[in-house]
């Protein structure tokens, strides 16, 4: 087997990831293979490791035991990981209640609201571009006797404020829209949204995961009264996440999903999971002071990727709204390249395609679809996630291989060199077959 990949210019590494052999010496700065997928997850900031050693080890109390030292500094550390939670989205210690990530939280929120609201309504907002944990769970609701509306999105990605306004009515009991979106990195008008929920009593949910510790996401000037997060999306570990429940103006009550001994405040039961949380608090607190130079960096490094492919690549497509974005994020459709390809093509970068991989066969991605793309338009598409240790020897080499590998594939697509000559394909007459 290795002896094959290496005839054909490849390798294997330790942990079983083919990748393409460089055949040159790699420039200064690049390791293979290069993670540029961190819409994903992230890579643990080793300052947020140290944090949490302690907490494997001979801090191993459990923060619900009250009568000994063990359990005080259990919850002394936790609470310490509340304050820094809640500074980073400028809410009251409180109104944190730690999760088992964005799932829980969104499932939570949703199911916990429409339960507790019930008899006030039965009607819920979100919108189609939604990530599934909260789209599922508006599913699951549906059968359970609630009425969902999906709000469709522009084809910048974003949703109209007046559609929103159009869909509320007296039933309506909450609005759960994405602050940013994990495809496509577009930024909803969450003011807006806020402003427009608390003037008609309507509760206001957001699903933060992508825009925490990304962009500045204050639930007071926001106008959020609850929302998800989770620490492996800003550089902190996995299994481990947070609810924000606003409990003044208006004050919001959530229904329990897990029932137990009554931890955080009765509305998520289970033992504290204290190392993860101490890991999110750190993870919040380094990612308030380095936020705005890192967006900078990485704003800029996202930029020079994008006009790298615009300046070498015709029919680059890029999507989303790129005034509303996530610093990090670039999608990007290399329009008439076959997308299967494009990926084996460079197997040595990690990154999302416009597919998702369901039972049998690949489905181009819904969010993109959403925003009108074509399903082969949609399958060329790449996302780009940049994060904290990238660099920009890493985007040279990243985009230098793109361009590469996206002019050889089209030299070989009879349908670019019918665009090249002028036809226009939507006038042809395809012989079925
Ligand atoms: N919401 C969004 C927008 C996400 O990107 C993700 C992560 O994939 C989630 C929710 C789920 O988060 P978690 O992995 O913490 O359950």
């Amino acid at each position: 087997m290795s002896n094959e990949l290496k005839e054909n210019g490849m390798e294997m590494t330790d942990n079983g990831v083919v990748i393409a052999e460089s055949r040159e010496p790699l420039p200064a700065g690049v390791k293979l293979p290069i993670y540029m997928d961190n819409h994903a997850t992230t890579q643990m900031d080793p300052r947020v490791l140290e944090a949490m050693l302690p907490f494997f080890g001979n801090v191993f109390g459990n923060a619900a035991s009250r009568n000994h030292a063990f359990g005080w500094e259990a919850e002394k550390a936790v609470e310490t990981a509340r304050e820094q939670v809640a500074k980073l989205i400028g809410c009251t210690p409180k109104e944190i209640i730690f999760t088992s990530g964005a799932t829980e939280s969104n499932n939570l929120a949703i199911k916990g609201i429409a339960e507790m609201y019930r008899e006030r309504g039965n009607h819920i907002i979100t919108q189609v571009t939604e990530h599934k944990a909260v789209l599922d769970t508006c599913k699951k609701l549906e059968k359970a006797g609630y009425r969902v509306t999906y709000l469709p999105v522009q084809a910048n990605g974003l949703i109209d404020i007046e559609d929103l306004r159009r869909a509320m009515d007296e039933t309506t009991i909450l609005v759960s829209i994405m602050y940013a979106n994990n495809e496509i990195g577009v930024i909803q008008p969450v003011q807006e949204i806020g402003k427009l929920c608390h003037e008609k009593g309507v509760i206001f949910h957001t699903d933060g995961v992508q825009a925490v510790g990304k962009v500045p996401v204050n639930v007071q000037t926001d106008n959020i009264d609850v929302l998800s997060m989770t620490a492996h999306k800003i550089y902190g570990p996995k299994g481990v996440g947070a609810l924000y429940v606003r409990r003044r103006n208006p004050r919001v009550q959530i229904s329990e999903q897990i029932n137990g001994g009554g931890h955080e405040r009765g509305m998520r039961s289970g033992t504290l999971n204290v190392p993860g949380i101490v890991g999110l608090g750190a993870a919040c607190e380094i990612a308030g002071t380095e936020m705005s130079v890192e967006a900078e960096r990485l704003r800029s490094l996202r930029d020079y990727l994008k006009a790298k492919f615009e300046g070498a690549l015709d029919y680059v497509h890029v999507n989303g709204d790129m005034q509303h974005h996530l610093p990090g994020n670039l999608n990007v459709s290399f329009v008439y390249v076959e997308g299967e390809s494009l990926l084996m093509g460079i197997n040595d970068i990690a990154v999302s395609s416009g597919s998702a991989c369901t039972s049998a066969t690949l489905e181009p991605s819904y969010v993109l679809k959403a925003l009108g793309l074509g399903d082969d338009v949609a399958h060329s598409s790449i996302r780009f996630g940049l994060g904290r240790f990238n660099n920009k020897a890493e985007v040279d080499y990243v985009s230098d291989k793109l361009i590469d590998v996206v002019s050889k594939l089209r030299e070989l697509s009879p349908l670019y060199e019918m665009v090249k000559e002028g036809i226009d394909l939507t006038k042809i007459e395809w012989a079925a077959h």
